[in-house]
């Protein structure tokens, strides 16, 4: 099983992908919790390149084709090994992501045509962590660090990929389950457990 996790910046998604690999293991499964941009040495590469430095020293069509050759490492040494031993992956964003922040200013055509051409997978179930932009905003602020970019987009960009997530959401909603991410941290665990567990017995 292929499962990520997507949401705003500051939704709690990385800790939700952290706590459903640990319930996980300590269920006896095997998983592979794993990240993007990155989560192979090659993609982690490509991630320091996107994520420091000028970020205006590229246009945006080169970042996305940075982004997408990151997704093909990634999936080629990390994602699909896993999947085919037998191991359930657990990502922390993938290529919802990439039709949210890399699709804006009219990229979202390319940006689909490239992963039919490079990627061609989804995950079998994507967990959206939703919650308010305020909430998600003021949470990302207080842990942005020098080293990595943080894009402070402001409340309306942030209101706007929280209503495209949700849009993503309700045009797939086979893949998709929208968690309420605005709960404390042990609530939000739960329910994300219990949805995947339906999903592993169904
Ligand atoms: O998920 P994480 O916090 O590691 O993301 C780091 C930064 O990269 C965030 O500011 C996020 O908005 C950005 N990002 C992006 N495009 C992606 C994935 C992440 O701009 N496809």
């Amino acid at each position: 099983l292929f499962i990520s996790f997507e949401g705003i910046d500051g939704s709690g998604k990385s800790t939700q992908a952290r706590q459903l690999y640990e319930s996980l293991r300590s269920g006896g499964h095997d998983p592979l919790l794993t990240r993007e941009p990155g989560g192979s040495p090659g993609a982690e590469e490509i991630r320091a390149l996107v994520l420091q430095g000028d970020p205006d020293r590229w246009s945006a069509e080169t970042e996305l084709l940075l982004f997408t050759a990151a997704r093909r490492d990634h999936m080629e040494r990390a994602i699909l090994p896993a999947l085919q031993a037998g191991r359930t992956v657990i990502c922390d964003r993938f290529a919802d992501s990439t039709r949210m922040y890399q699709g804006r200013g009219g990229l979202r055509d390319k940006v689909d045509a490239l992963h039919d051409l490079m990627i061609g997978i989804d995950p079998d179930l994507t967990l959206l962590i939703d919650m308010p932009a305020e909430a998600g905003l003021a949470r990302a602020k207080s842990r942005a660090t020098d080293e990595e970019r943080f894009e402070d987009f402001g409340l309306d960009l942030q209101q706007r990929m929280r209503d495209g997530f949700l849009a993503l959401a309700a045009a797939a909603p086979a893949r998709f389950r929208v968690i309420d991410g605005n709960r404390d941290m042990d609530s939000v665990a739960r329910d994300v457990h219990a949805t995947v567990l339906r999903e592993l017995a169904p």
